[in-house]
C-alpha cells in the first residue's frame, strides 16, 4: 500500500482564508484583531518561526506587535511588559516565542499572561479548561493534528490512537484532544517499553518526539493514520536538512495516510496561531467564534 499524503499546506491555506475572511468582517465592525509577539534572544531557529507567524498574521489581516528583546533580558522585564499587554484593549493575543534562555523563569512568563490573551494555550488555567473538556484556547499544535485527523477520518470515535510525547505543549494536550473526540488514547514517552507493540496495535499515531526518524515503518499498523509532529534538523550531504519523527519512506509503504516534514502539522500549527488570535480578538468584540473544524472546511 502506498499512503495518502496528507497536506498540510493546502489544510493550513483553507483555514487561513476563512480566518482573513471573519478578520476583515470584524475590522468593519471596528475591531483589528491584535498580536503581540515577543522573541528573546536570537537564535536563528525562533528567528524563523518568528517571522512566518508575523507574515502570516498580517496577511491575514491581524496587525502584530513585535517585542525582539536581547538575550539577556531578565524575567521582571518580560513580566512587566506583559502586564502592560494585558491592559492594551488592542492586543488580543500574546505570544512569548519558546524556548526562552535559561536563566529566564518560563512557568513565570508564561503564567502573567491573561489567560484570554493566551493564543498559544500554554496557561495553567487553559491547560486545566482543556483537561476537564471546556471550552477553551487549544495549543496550536495539537489543534493543526486534530483538524488534519478530522479531514481524514471524520468521526474518530473508538479508534485506537498512540501519541507518542508527553510535553505540556504537544503530547498532552494532544491526547486530552482524541480523548474528547472519542478515542482510546495511549500516551507513550521516553521511559515506556516496547513502543513497537504500542504502535502495531495504533489506528492513530502522533509522532512528537524529538527524534529523527526514530518511529519505523516497520513497526506501524497498515493503513495507520500517522501525524508527525517532529520537526528536526539532520546533515545530508554537508546540506541541511528537515525530518520528522517518523522514518517516511518506509512508513509510507505500509500506513494508509501520513504527514511530511516539511508540509504536514508545520504549517497547520500558524494556522492554528491565526485562529486562536481572531477567536480572542471575537471574544473581546463580543461577537460568535469560529469553531476550529468549521474553519477549516
Ligand atoms: P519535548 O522535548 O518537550 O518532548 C519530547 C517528548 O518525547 C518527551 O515527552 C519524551 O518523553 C518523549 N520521548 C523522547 N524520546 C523518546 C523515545 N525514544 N521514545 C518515546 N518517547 C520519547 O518536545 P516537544 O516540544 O513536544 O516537541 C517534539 C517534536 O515536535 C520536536 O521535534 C519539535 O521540534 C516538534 N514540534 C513541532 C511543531 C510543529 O509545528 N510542527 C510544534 C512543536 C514541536
Amino acid at each position: 500500500m502506498t499512503a495518502t499524503i496528507i497536506d498540510g499546506r493546502a489544510a493550513a491555506e483553507r483555514l487561513r482564508n476563512r480566518v482573513a475572511a471573519r478578520a476583515a468582517e470584524l475590522a468593519r465592525m471596528g475591531t483589528v484583531p491584535g498580536l503581540a509577539v515577543i522573541l528573546v534572544g536570537d537564535d536563528p531557529a525562533s528567528q524563523v518561526y518568528v517571522s512566518n507567524k508575523t507574515k502570516q498574521a498580517a496577511a491575514a489581516g491581524i496587525r502584530h506587535f513585535d517585542y525582539r528583546l536581547a538575550g539577556d533580558t531578565t524575567t521582571e522585564t518580560l513580566v512587566s511588559l506583559i502586564r502592560a499587554l494585558n491592559a492594551r484593549p488592542d492586543v488580543h493575543g500574546i505570544l512569548v516565542q519558546l524556548p526562552l534562555p535559561p536563566h529566564v523563569d518560563t512557568n513565570e512568563v508564561l503564567a502573567t499572561i491573561d489567560p484570554a490573551k493566551d493564543v498559544d494555550g500554554f496557561h495553567a488555567l487553559n491547560a486545566g479548561r482543556l483537561a476537564l473538556g471546556l471550552e477553551t484556547t487549544v495549543p496550536c499544535t495539537p489543534l493543526g493534528c486534530l483538524i488534519l485527523l478530522r479531514q481524514v477520518h471524520g468521526n474518530l470515535a473508538g479508534m485506537r490512537a498512540l501519541v507518542i510525547g508527553r510535553s505540556n505543549i504537544v503530547g498532552k494536550p494532544m491526547a486530552q484532544l482524541l480523548l474528547q473526540n472519542d478515542c482510546t488514547v495511549t500516551i507513550a514517552h521516553s521511559r515506556t517499553r516496547d513502543l513497537p507493540a504500542l504502535c502495531r496495535e495504533a489506528e492513530i499515531v502522533v509522532a512528537a518526539i524529538g527524534r529523527p526518524r526514530a518511529i519505523s515503518g516497520a513497526w506501524l499498523r497498515d493503513g495507520a493514520t500517522v501525524i508527525d509532529v517532529g520537526i528536526n534538523r539532520i546533515e545530508v550531504d554537508g546540506k541541511t536538512k528537515l525530518v520528522g519523527d517518523v522514518d517516511f519512506d518506509s512508513a509510507k509503504e505500509r500506513v494508509g495516510a501520513i504527514t511530511p516534514v516539511p508540509g504536514g502539522v508545520g504549517p497547520m500549527t500558524i494556522a492554528c496561531l491565526l485562529l486562536n488570535t481572531l477567536n480572542a480578538a471575537i471574544r473581546a468584540a463580543n461577537t460568535r467564534v469560529i469553531e476550529p473544524l468549521e474553519a477549516s472546511e
